[in-house]
């Protein structure tokens, strides 16, 4: 609690997403949790759904990047977090490379035919850590440099 504080009272949504940001902002950079991880690669499959436009997601970072692994679900109205953080620092703790699994969307839509309806979203993961500069057969493409 704030106190004095005159602040308009922010909406769920807002805080949500504010909330977000700071944790994003907080999270220690890549090359800091574990200095020999070049590149950590990820990649979400959302299960078909003739609404969604894309049903992969690919996301790549790199030392000097956040490493933050918290992505929002594939439909905009749709407030729900696929939280891999812990997955990837488990991979990054223990020097392994490669994660999958399958999780579910535990977020409410807004929108759609049933207003709140809890979402559901399949989805799959695959991560992986490239350790090695010199490995060869990663994924990882240089960082842009734009
Ligand atoms: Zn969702």
């Amino acid at each position: 609690m704030i106190m004095g504080s005159r602040r308009k009272r922010p909406t769920p949504a807002e805080s949500d997403s504010e909330r977000q940001r700071v944790a994003r902002m907080r999270a220690p950079l890549l090359r800091e949790l574990q200095a020999s991880a070049t590149c950590v690669s990820v990649k979400l499959t959302f299960a078909v759904d003739t609404r969604l436009e894309q049903e992969t997601r690919s996301f790549e970072i790199h030392p000097p990047a956040r490493a933050y692994f918290v992505y929002p679900c594939a439909f905009g109205d749709c407030n729900g977090r696929h939280d891999l953080d812990v997955v990837v620092r488990g991979l990054l703790r223990t020097g392994a490379t490669q994660a999958s699994g399958a999780l579910q969307c535990g977020g409410h839509r807004s929108g759609g035919v049933v207003q709140g309806a809890r979402c559901g979203l399949g989805l799959t993961y695959t991560i992986s850590v490239q350790l090695d500069p010199s490995q060869t057969g990663t994924n990882c493409q240089p960082a842009a440099t734009t």
